[in-house]
């Protein structure tokens, strides 16, 4: 039996980027992964495997566009296609390089790395089961529970991942669908509907809700609905699915209702793309002692769940009745992104290293979805602002890209950037609340929305600041003035 300072349970960006920090303040170790390659979701069938895909499908686009700088291609661009099964080998070399690299940070730094599942025994042990490491046990004096989330198959369908899949289905697909329904529009969805849409299929995006993009402030909605169906997606909203049938080896039907007229609606297609959510990995970890009449583990009785089944922690990240158990990542409460697991990780070990470390304002963390246009959002939104402070303390700014001149050089001037800000009557700009971008790198610009909501600038500091000429970023400036004066291009 090995005994370490940390184990780790979990080597997604929240585990293993803990696992690295904790090893290089100089603790013992052991990070537990059940898959054989760490990277988890993000690296092996989330963030990295879609953007390989994002990138491909996009460079098709980008030289079927060509023309419009006076490259002639005439009879090129009939001849140009994807190479299905090259696009899914650089994809594969790209999660197998990165995961690699990966293994040699954990060589670097002296982590153990086990690979098999984990399953908490008492509140500091571990077993290990399934795995290439075999059966056996692992105490640590504390523990980071990082184990992620996976896909939520809603009641009316069965995920076979053939035709009817799940995102990891839809991102090794061995030809491009003739027509391909995604079930849930949120970023998910978008960005794989992109993806085979730019390679010639036929996609339609099926969502319950008003609008896709749910989460985003209303103007960036409307506008990437705009710029999708332009694209050719189609997009239904209000409509309940209320049953997947697969009518053979190649074809499903999607039943819905349309929830404003209650008229019923059948589409044929041959893949279906489920996104409808994710939910926390914790029945694994604690289900050989659940007792699911009390709603709680056996051997650690007073740990707590959400309503939607995330491990709930303090605002250290510390589970309270455990305070050596951390919570990070997917598994817990806020945005399920990669880059807030590591956030989450690296927190948790300052905290653990005598550095207590409260976690980040979720809501400034930028969620990012790369479609083209891209769409970037941190901190509120108009509607959520104006509900908060009332809607006459807050002003926004919105510049369009129309007006920004290195957009028009570069041909991508679709999309603006809104600041949403408070206002303040002395007629000084007030603190920036909201950032939101829509446009080619709005994923790269966010980060200057991010820094002033992290900063607590206000719209007058931010567009005082002296922007590089010319660039995309002016518009950040100029979206800034607007909110608490008149913008120049805007
Ligand atoms: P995970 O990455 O899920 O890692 C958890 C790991 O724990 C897994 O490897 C799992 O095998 C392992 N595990 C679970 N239980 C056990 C156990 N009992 N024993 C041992 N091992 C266990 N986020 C972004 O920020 N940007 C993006 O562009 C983006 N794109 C995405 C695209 C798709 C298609 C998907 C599905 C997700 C995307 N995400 C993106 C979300 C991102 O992947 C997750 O937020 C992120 O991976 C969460 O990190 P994590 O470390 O908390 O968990």
């Amino acid at each position: 039996m090995d005994n370490f300072d940390l184990v780790v349970v979990g080597g997604g960006p929240g585990g293993y980027v803990g696992a690295i920090k904790a090893a290089q303040k100089g603790m013992k170790v052991a990070c537990i992964e059940k898959e054989k390659l760490l990277g988890g979701t993000c690296l092996r069938e989330g963030c990295i495997p879609s953007k390989a895909l994002l990138h491909a499908s996009h460079e098709l686009c980008c030289l079927k566009d060509l023309r419009r700088v006076g490259i002639n291609i005439n009879k090129m661009k009939d001849n140009v296609s994807m190479d299905v099964s090259k696009m899914m080998k650089h994809k594969t070399q790209t999660i197998t390089g990165l995961s690699k690299g990966i293994d040699n940070l954990f060589e670097h730094g002296g982590i153990t790395r086990i690979q098999a599942t984990a399953i908490f025994e008492d509140p500091h042990t571990l077993s290990l089961h399934q795995g290439k490491d075999g059966e056996g046990i692992v105490k640590g004096d504390r523990i980071m529970v990082a184990s992620g989330s996976s896909v939520v198959e809603p009641p009316f369908c069965k995920i076979d991942e053939e035709v009817v899949c799940s995102s990891t289905g839809a991102l090794s697909f061995d030809k491009v669908p003739e027509h391909l329904v995604v079930i849930g529009g949120g970023v998910i969805g978008v960005e794989l509907g992109s993806v085979w849409k730019r390679l010639g299929a036929k996609v339609t995006v099926i969502e319950y809700g008003d609008s896709i993009l749910g989460t985003m402030d209303k103007d960036a909605r409307i506008e990437m609905t705009k710029q999708l169906k332009k694209q050719g997606l189609k997009i239904n909203t209000g409509m309940a699915v209320g049953k997947v049938t697969r009518t053979s080896d190649e074809s499903a039907v999607v039943s819905m209702t349309d929830r404003s007229s209650g008229k019923e609606i059948h589409i044929e297609c041959d893949k279906v793309l489920v996104a409808c959510g994710r939910k926390p990995n914790t029945e694994t970890l604690f289900s050989r002692h659940f007792s699911p009449s009390s709603n709680a583990s056996l051997v650690l009785p007073d740990i707590k769940f959400a309503k939607r089944g995330q491990l709930i922690v303090d605002e250290y990240l510390q589970v309270p009745s455990y305070k050596h158990i951390f919570g990070i990542g997917d598994v817990v409460d806020g945005p399920m992104l990669a880059h807030k697991a590591s956030d989450d990780a690296i927190r948790a070990v300052k905290t653990m290293t005598g550095r207590p470390t409260k976690r980040s304002e979720y809501s400034y963390v930028p969620g990012i979805v790369y479609t083209s246009p891209e769409c970037a959002s941190c901190g509120m939104t108009e509607d959520e602002a104006k509900a908060l402070y009332g809607q006459d303390n807050v002003r926004c700014g919105v510049c369009h890209f129309s007006g920004n001149s290195r957009s028009k050089a570069c041909c991508e001037s679709v999309g603006f950037v809104k600041i949403v800000a408070m206002k303040e009557k002395t007629g000084k700009g007030g603190k920036v609340l909201g950032v939101h971008i829509v446009s080619e790198g709005a994923g790269e610009m966010i980060h200057q929305g991010m820094i002033a909501l992290e900063a607590g600038m206000t719209a007058e500091e931010l567009g005082e600041s002296c922007f590089g000429h010319p660039s995309f970023s002016e518009s950040v400036k100029e979206a800034a003035l607007s909110a608490y004066d008149i913008g120049i291009h805007c």
